[in-house]
């Protein structure tokens, strides 16, 4: 019997494991080693306990631009498991997902506790050994070519040894050394999907309002992320602030946090087109304060701070706005500078960017090019997704691959 050994009972660990033995029809010998006390942990928190399981996106080429790192390696990938792979599977297993109107796929039960039953069931069923505080403290590589074995190394000293090993221990800085040390490179983890923290403004006292469609940037040359963004007590969050976090976790690290963002609070229109159309507005509605008579997007509270922030008197009217007051306020709008001195924790999801080198794996079947049968999967990768489900997919992918390699001479 093939003895196959996956490090990690998280996501991708526990998917690869039952893939391995619904592809084999349930003749591979398949232990999973978590060193924590209980499998699934991020898991269980995700998506705020509901678990946002993937996305409504179906098309892999769409699909794989939702992800920083790992945009080319995905888009094929996902043509051997993507979105649609993944409701069939948990249809399969009675579990039905939702569709939220941002694409976001939840259970219908909106708990991620129906996700981990469904995954303890099938690991029951299917007689995958599943090893609780059994942390991986070191890995060897023994014999060669036809003979050779893993030789895993446990918290407790004690050995056992693998034909085959899936490395899926998420972002842990452990494995990466171990990892290191077998000629992988690793590259630098840094955070990914976090809230923006600016300097003490009156914005702040704006907190829980959210434009639906404004966008925000490095200023000043960085690239626009277009998205509802939402004004928290403390800086910016909602999706276009998650997405800057992630596309310039990079960036956002070397700068220590600590940088000039830019927003247009209208995502598309630039400040030439608003001040026309407040041109027109000076017309149209003449008589009408300015106060009252605002842009159709903004809760008047944010309308009334740009006013404020422009040094214009909110009972002024329209036809008495002068040409530069009409300039600075279509400025104030479209280029809305903050400074940001840290990074925030976003409770739903976080993940980590960089971790082994996706030039040292085969993404046609997840295998290190550097050791055969070791395999990689999850978070382990340097691999990581905007928020809305794309990291779960990127886990429930690259553990079927592995599984279907593993599976191939079955
Ligand atoms: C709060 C939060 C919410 C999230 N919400 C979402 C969401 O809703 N949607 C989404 O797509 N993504 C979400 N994510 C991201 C998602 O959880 C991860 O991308 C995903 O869990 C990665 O799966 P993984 O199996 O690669 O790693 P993990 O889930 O991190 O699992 C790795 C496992 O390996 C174990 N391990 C590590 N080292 C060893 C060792 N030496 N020996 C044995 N075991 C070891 C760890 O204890 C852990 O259980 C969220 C993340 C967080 C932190």
């Amino acid at each position: 019997m093939v003895k196959v050994a996956i490090i990690g009972g998280g996501a991708s660990g526990c998917f690869a494991a039952i893939q391995i033995q619904e592809f084999s029809k349930n003749s591979f010998d398949v232990s999973i080693f978590e060193k924590s006390k209980e499998p699934l942990s991020k898991l269980r928190i995700s998506g705020g306990g509901r678990c946002n399981v993937t996305h409504d996106l179906k098309d892999p080429e769409l699909l794989s631009l939702k992800y920083p790192r790992g945009q080319k390696e995905l888009r094929w990938a996902f043509e051997s498991f993507q979105p649609s792979d993944t409701i069939e599977w948990f249809r399969n297993k009675g579990v039905a997902l939702k569709v939220e109107s941002d694409g976001r796929m939840f259970p219908i039960t909106d708990s991620s506790e129906t996700i981990i039953e469904c995954f303890i069931k099938e690991i029951e069923n299917r007689k995958i050994n599943l090893h609780l505080q059994k942390g991986i403290q070191s890995i060897f590589i023994e014999g060669i070519d036809e003979s050779q074995k893993f030789k895993l190394v446990f918290e407790d000293n004690s050995e056992q040894y693998f034909d085959k090993v899936i490395l899926a221990s998420g972002s842990n800085r452990k494995s990466w050394k171990w990892m290191e040390a077998l000629g992988h490179n690793i590259i630098d983890p840094v955070p990914s999907l976090f809230t923006l923290g600016i300097e003490d403004s009156s914005i702040l006292s704006l907190s829980g309002l959210s434009m639906p469609n404004a966008s925000i940037r490095i200023s000043p040359k960085g690239k626009w992320q277009n998205a509802p963004l939402l004004i928290t007590h403390w800086g910016f969050s909602g999706p276009a602030a998650l997405r800057l976090s992630a596309w310039e976790a990079r960036s956002l690290f070397d700068l220590n946090y600590k940088t000039e963002i830019e927003i247009n609070w209208l995502g598309n229109i630039n400040s030439q087109e608003l001040e026309k159309i407040f041109l027109e507005y000076k017309e149209e509605y003449s008589s009408s304060k300015i106060s009252n008579k605002k842009y159709p997007d903004f809760p008047s509270r944010l309308w009334e701070w740009f006013l404020t922030d422009c040094n214009i008197d909110k009972d002024k009217k329209w036809i008495d706005l002068s040409k530069n007051e009409i300039r600075s306020l279509a400025n104030s709008i479209c280029h809305s500078k903050f400074q940001m001195t840290s990074k925030g924790v976003f409770k739903e999801e976080f993940v980590t960017a960089g971790g082994i080198s996706r030039k040292d794996i085969n993404f046609k079947t997840m295998q290190s090019k550097k050791i055969p049968n070791l395999y990689f999967t999850g978070e382990v990768i340097d691999v990581d997704g905007i928020t809305g489900g794309f990291n779960f997919q990127n886990a429930w992918t690259t553990a079927t691959l592995a599984a279907k390699d593993i599976c191939k001479t079955f």
